[in-house]
């Protein structure tokens, strides 16, 4: 299996996130890539091949353009003006904030867009944001082509990851995202339906949105139930598209603790709603912040429990594009991906 690769992510080392208020040593860090790579490159099985460049057409067909100028430009700006390493917003803009006053004036400088384009602060700007932000989507979109090109199945070893990215905002970890991106590109240029399944243990919420009224992608994710999870206002069961889309998201809240087998009826469950669908591709957003111990989460997955879920979506029998999502026991994250994958892979 061929595993698109950059070294461009590890530009992106923020110190911190805002949890609760307080600054604490952030959980997604560059160590969480490496430990995969290292993993996977034992591994004579797989490939370990470059992303091309796709330049920034593919993110805006997805993403507000004015996202986008700003993830470019702000830290620039912003450190010009106070000097320090890594920017959270102050004032996010609610949609309170203005009620029954129309939609606010597009900001016009990084201080007054950081809340515009930002929902929240765990997801800290540094000055390599945005060169790891964009090389991870052209690593998607090279572990696309590689699919599109006849491969049965590519990973996309991305970091920062994507799917809490919405289309005109961005927070929990991700900038751009991955997964859309790939997913309308495949559905615009193949003319074909698409799939995105998200295994990560917290709700897709950008995804779902970006989608949610499209009837040619279907959005289907297993997660934490927003009850007690991040993000929790999107990913109830009711959730389940809007117009010509309605029918075509589908949402599986799980209770906390829940183990391997539970998980897998789910997911096998869920797989058979894929079938029906008749997507001509499978994008997959891998999490596996669903692990018992992970620092963040409160699934009780283990890594045997990884191997048979990738078996039971390679039943789907799709050509597959897996893109890395979650996960923050770095210890174990290595080894859970790799047995994710040795079960889409194995024959
Ligand atoms: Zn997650």
């Amino acid at each position: 299996m061929d595993v698109v690769w950059t070294d461009l992510h590890r530009g992106h080392a923020p110190q911190h996130e805002i949890n609760m208020g307080q600054a604490i040593p952030t959980y997604e860090r560059p160590s969480r890539a490496e430990t995969i790579r290292d993993e996977l490159i034992a591994d004579s099985r797989f490939r370990f091949v470059d992303r091309r460049e796709f330049g920034r057409e593919p993110i805006r067909a997805v993403h507000h353009p004015g996202l986008e100028s700003f993830l470019e430009t702000a830290w620039t700006e912003l450190n010009a003006s106070s000097g320090r390493d890594e920017y959270f917003p102050e004032v996010v803009m609610h949609t309170g904030l203005r009620d029954g006053m129309g939609p606010a004036r597009l900001p016009e400088s990084a201080v007054t867009g950081f809340g515009y384009w930002c929902y929240e602060t765990a997801t800290p700007l540094v000055e390599g944001t945005y060169v790891a932000a964009r090389a991870s989507v052209d690593v998607a979109l090279t572990a696309a082509d590689i699919v599109l090109g006849g491969a049965p199945h590519a990973y996309g070893l991305c970091r920062p990851p994507g799917h809490h990215a919405a289309s005109d905002v961005y927070g929990g970890f991700c900038f751009f995202n991955n997964a859309a991106i790939v997913a309308h590109r495949v559905a615009a240029t193949t003319g074909t339906k698409v799939t995105v399944l998200d295994v990560d243990y917290h709700h897709g919420n950008g995804t779902q949105q970006i989608f949610y009224d499209r009837d040619d992608v279907q959005f289907v994710s297993l997660h934490g139930d927003p009850v007690r999870a991040y993000p929790w206002y999107t990913g109830h069961a009711d959730e389940i598209g809007s117009g010509r889309g309605r029918g075509t998201t589908l949402n599986v809240p799980l209770p906390a603790e829940t183990p391997d087998e539970v998980y897998e009826r789910r997911l096998a469950d869920a797989c058979a709603s894929i079938s029906s669908f008749g997507s001509s591709t499978l994008v997959v957003s891998l999490g596996v912040d669903t692990y018992w111990n992970d620092p963040i989460s409160d699934l009780a997955l283990t890594t045997d429990g990884y191997r048979r879920c990738g078996a039971i979506v390679r039943e789907l029998g799709l050509p597959t594009i897996v893109l890395q999502e979650g996960g923050y026991d770095i210890e174990a994250i290595g080894r859970n991906v790799h047995a994710w994958l040795d079960g889409l892979a194995r024959p």
